[in-house]
């Protein structure tokens, strides 16, 4: 038997908290609730949870600080966060994500959703990549397969060819389906000699990865406001 897995919120309004605990505890993950940054620090620490969903506002520490800091310190660095955000604050959102968050959810939310963002954020806690031992990434039940070592990529069982931009920028999207990445985390990991790429140009080689990419192209998903995400379970 795994041992039961565990959450600890952070989260101010009393109603919020609650809710996210009750949607929690009902597939069986133990949720603890604190309205203070500093606690949740002092808890994370103390046991590592296989989530945090931190809210942004907090009466003492912000959330984006106590993301900075869990971060910051090899034990809790791996701890999945999901920022729960009001609707609007994608200046936030960006901020956090380029902290090290894992992914967000804007309030209000749906049940569905919320409960679909942190069972992807767990499940992916611990294997950040999720990359096959050959290098090679298989996205969609296989119908992507994406060979970082040769460099080629197979949609549907037929052969592709991108530019070396557009095969990078679909490894750092695919690299950890279900998390947004930022334009500037793109450009960052994207970035080298051969390649220089701005917000603007990102865009351009999206739509064009995308029209390669055909049926398989929707997996690639805009987050307005905010970057990219690549989503395994796309309707494609
Ligand atoms: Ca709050």
């Amino acid at each position: 038997m795994t041992a039961r897995r565990t959450a600890l919120i952070v989260e101010d309004e009393s109603e919020i908290a609650d809710l996210v605990k009750f949607h929690l505890e009902r597939i069986g993950v133990g949720a603890t609730v604190t309205r203070s940054g500093r606690r949740a620090l002092e808890l994370a620490r103390q046991s590592i949870p296989d989530l945090l969903v931190l809210d942004l506002m907090l009466p003492d520490l912000d959330g984006l600080e106590v993301c900075r800091r869990l971060k910051e310190h090899d034990e809790t660095k791996l701890i999945p966060v999901v920022m729960l955000t009001a609707r609007g604050s994608e200046a936030d959102i960006v901020a956090g994500i380029e902290m090290g968050a894992d992914d967000y959810v804007t309030k209000p939310f749906s049940p569905r959703v919320l409960m679909a963002r942190l069972e992807n954020a767990m499940r992916k806690r611990g294997s950040p990549t999720a990359e096959q031992p050959s290098g090679v990434l298989r996205r969609l039940d296989g119908r992507l397969l994406i060979d970082r070592a040769r460099h080629t990529l197979t949609c549907c069982g037929e052969s592709i060819t991108l530019t070396i931009t557009e095969f990078e920028l679909l490894c750092v999207l695919a690299k950890r389906p279900g998390f947004v990445r930022t334009r500037d985390q793109i450009i960052a990991a994207v970035h080298g000699p051969l390649m220089v790429l701005s917000q603007r140009t990102i865009d351009v080689h999206i739509t064009a990865i995308r029209r390669k990419l055909g049926p398989l192209g929707s997996a690639i998903e805009t987050v307005r406001g905010v970057g990219y995400r690549f989503c395994e379970d796309a309707p494609v």
